[in-house]
């Protein structure tokens, strides 16, 4: 019968009967266009869980240096200071495993660009016994799967996804339109590069886009051969 019910209530009675040394963890991951507000709600999220006095810990990716280096800024100016790393596996060096070991609550900001999320989130929240509250895009600006956000949808306790307003129309934006002409997939910017689009907009604006790049591109050629002639030898 013990055996049993083990099976069929396994977290329960394994916390019950401290096979788990600890709380379990769990995972949040919010995600959505660009200005769809995921880290001002990373931000409240943790915020509250600090007001309820447990112990929290921002990361965001060392490669956004948009803001500030040591602090995250949202889109509508609020700030809080953050751990800057280029991956996730040095955080608990870095942070001391002393702190690491007290600490109740990581945010992750920017997740798309963290190689090693899916990693991390496994070990912080299965065995470290840590809420870890995700925060990133979901899709790039082409709409493919950014990093490994979407990898650790299966470790999820709760997904959120929000949406942005379209500034083309004011609908309901689901998907970020980048206005430039560059193609590689890591593009750091703000509203100078990008916008929220409804599938309306995204579907024509990519459209657009693309005949837009295709002239600048063939611009870029003749400009880059006489470029290169006009350059000095080293
Ligand atoms: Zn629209």
């Amino acid at each position: 019968m013990a055996s049993f019910k083990h099976s069929i209530s396994l977290s329960s009675s394994t916390d019950r009967d401290g096979l788990i040394g600890r709380a379990s963890g769990e995972v949040h991951v919010i995600v959505g266009p660009m200005f769809a507000g995921k880290t001002t709600a990373l931000l409240r999220r943790i915020k509250s869980e600090g007001n309820n006095g447990r112990n929290v810990a921002i990361i965001k990716s060392s490669k956004d240096t948009r803001y500030a280096i040591n602090s995250i800024v949202t889109h509508d100016g609020a700030k809080f200071p953050c751990w800057a790393l280029p991956d996730l596996s040095s955080f608990r060096k870095k942070y001391g495993d002393e702190a690491y070991e007290k600490l109740d609550v990581i945010g992750i900001d920017e997740a798309q660009f963290f190689e090693d999320l899916y990693d991390f989130c496994c070990k912080a929240a299965d065995h470290d016994g840590k809420t870890v509250v995700v925060a990133g895009l979901d899709g790039d600006y082409l709409r493919r799967s950014f990093g490994s956000v979407l990898d650790i949808i299966p470790l999820a306790d709760t997904v959120t996804k929000l949406t942005a307003r379209c500034e083309l129309c004011g609908k309901r934006a689901f998907f970020t339109l980048r206005k430039t002409e560059e193609t590689k997939t890591e593009l750091i910017g703000g509203a100078d590069v990008y916008m929220p689009v409804c599938r309306q907009h995204h579907v024509n604006g990519q459209v657009v886009m693309e005949a837009a790049r295709s002239v600048l591109e063939s611009h870029k050629l003749k400009s880059d051969s006489f470029l290169e002639a006009a350059a000095p030898v080293v």
